[in-house]
């Protein structure tokens, strides 16, 4: 029996997104100031990062903008902002998603992991240390030693997973946004120290290890993805519009 495809999946920013448009419709003016994110997420029951990406979404739809260290104020209550056109999920959602994933992946691919594997995983570190430094950026590298540890598992699907997975996080629009923010260079050292931690866990054939290197990982991402989404440097490095002060 074939079934029905599911309905598309709906992306918490996006829900999150139409109640705060709904709110302001119904109970705010132009130039007023919408509650902090920890009241927003606690009216809404929901994290505070999703509350960051419905904000942004909102911000990137001309429905609100955010000033500097003070939050966000509505610029716009006339129409449905268009948040259902931004691609991708939410970096928070898709982060949270492979925190649940990728350190199983790590774990298991330090428990069954080739001689072959580890040498392309050695090579991919290898090229993720020299992109870093010439100062650049070293996405494909890094993607690839991601898929690796999914291809130690010997499991197909999880390689699909995690090849999905990542193109969720880059495809996302406000990914997309929050990338433009960043000081990469505040943040490669860590990352690279983060692959090296997973990659000696391998070596070793330490399942536990891997997995933990895995987690501290997914964290500094998602830190890294909350210092450059933070108001203060949306509003510091006014570059987009509709997202930072005047
Ligand atoms: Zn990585």
């Amino acid at each position: 029996m074939v079934l029905d495809p599911p309905n598309p999946p709906q992306r918490s920013f996006e829900i999150v997104a139409r109640q705060i448009a709904a709110m302001v419709r119904a109970r705010y003016d132009i130039g007023q100031k919408l509650p902090g994110e920890r009241e927003l997420a606690k009216s809404f029951g929901v994290s505070r990062p999703t509350i960051r990406e419905a904000i942004l979404s909102l911000a990137m739809a001309g429905m609100v903008r955010v000033r500097n260290n003070s939050g966000a104020y509505v610029v716009s209550r006339h129409e449905a902002p268009d948040v259902d056109t931004l691609e991708g999920f939410g970096p928070f959602e898709n982060l949270r998603a492979r925190h649940l994933v990728e350190p199983q992946i790590a774990g298991i691919a330090a428990q069954r992991a080739s001689e072959s594997i580890i040498a392309k995983l050695a090579d991919s570190l290898a090229a993720m240390r020299w992109e870093h430094a010439q100062g650049r950026e070293s996405d494909q590298a890094d993607h690839r030693f991601h898929i690796l540890l999914a291809e130690a598992t010997g499991n197909g699907v999880l390689v699909s997973i995690c090849d999905q997975l990542w193109r969720g996080q880059i495809e996302s629009r406000i990914w997309r946004e929050i990338h433009t923010r960043m000081r990469m260079e505040d943040y490669r050292p860590t990352w690279l120290k983060d692959h090296e931690d997973i990659y000696a866990a391998v070596v070793e054939h330490n399942p536990r290890r891997s997995s933990a290197a895995m987690v501290r990982h997914l964290t500094h991402i998602e830190e890294a993805l909350m210092t450059a989404s933070h108001s203060k440097v949306l509003a510091r490095q006014a570059t987009t519009e509709g997202v930072t002060a005047p």
